[in-house]
């Protein structure tokens, strides 16, 4: 396997570009892990979809910059905007236990993260993790999986 030309790396910030995500049954345990390291988040700058990023502001005092409700595109802009380097990392305490009108979005919204190597929590410990982790206040140079032909390449004999 042979790589030509090496991606461009995503460089993160000290300050960090994070995306808060709940569905409906998660919500207060957001809520409840976000007042815990309401000191953490008031460094870093925040984003979440409409409910979520509503009730964090309204109860940290925060400012969260807000995309649209997930069931009405949210989950998708979030997605799109991890695409387009304005995320550093997401915090997605979704449902496993109920079908969701938007579990496609969901789906969509994992897969483009694992394809631009960012971190995306799906529950509390690991949330504790990234939050805990001394890269949280350095600079990270963040490689995505390679595009086009550097990828397909990838499988090709030598
Ligand atoms: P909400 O969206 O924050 O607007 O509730 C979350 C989701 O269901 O993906």
């Amino acid at each position: 396997m042979q790589i030509e030309t090496a991606p461009e790396p995503a460089c993160m910030a000290e300050r960090k570009r994070i995306a808060l995500i709940a569905h409906d049954n998660r919500k207060l345990d957001l809520l409840d892990w976000a007042r815990f390291n309401r000191g953490t988040l008031a460094g870093h700058d925040l984003f979440a979809t409409g409910t979520t990023g509503a009730l964090i502001e309204n109860d940290l005092g925060i400012p969260v910059t807000r995309f649209l409700s997930g069931p009405l595109g949210g989950d998708q802009q979030v997605g799109a905007a991890v695409a387009e380097g304005r995320l550093d990392f997401v915090i997605f305490f979704w449902d496993p236990l109920e079908p969701q009108p938007h579990d496609v979005d969901v789906k969509a919204l994992l897969r483009i993260a694992v394809v631009y190597n960012t971190p995306i929590a799906c529950n509390r410990a690991t949330a504790d993790f990234i939050l805990s982790s001394p890269l949280m206040t350095l600079a990270y140079a963040r490689y995505a999986i390679p595009e086009g032909e550097a990828y397909s390449r990838q499988g090709a004999p030598a």
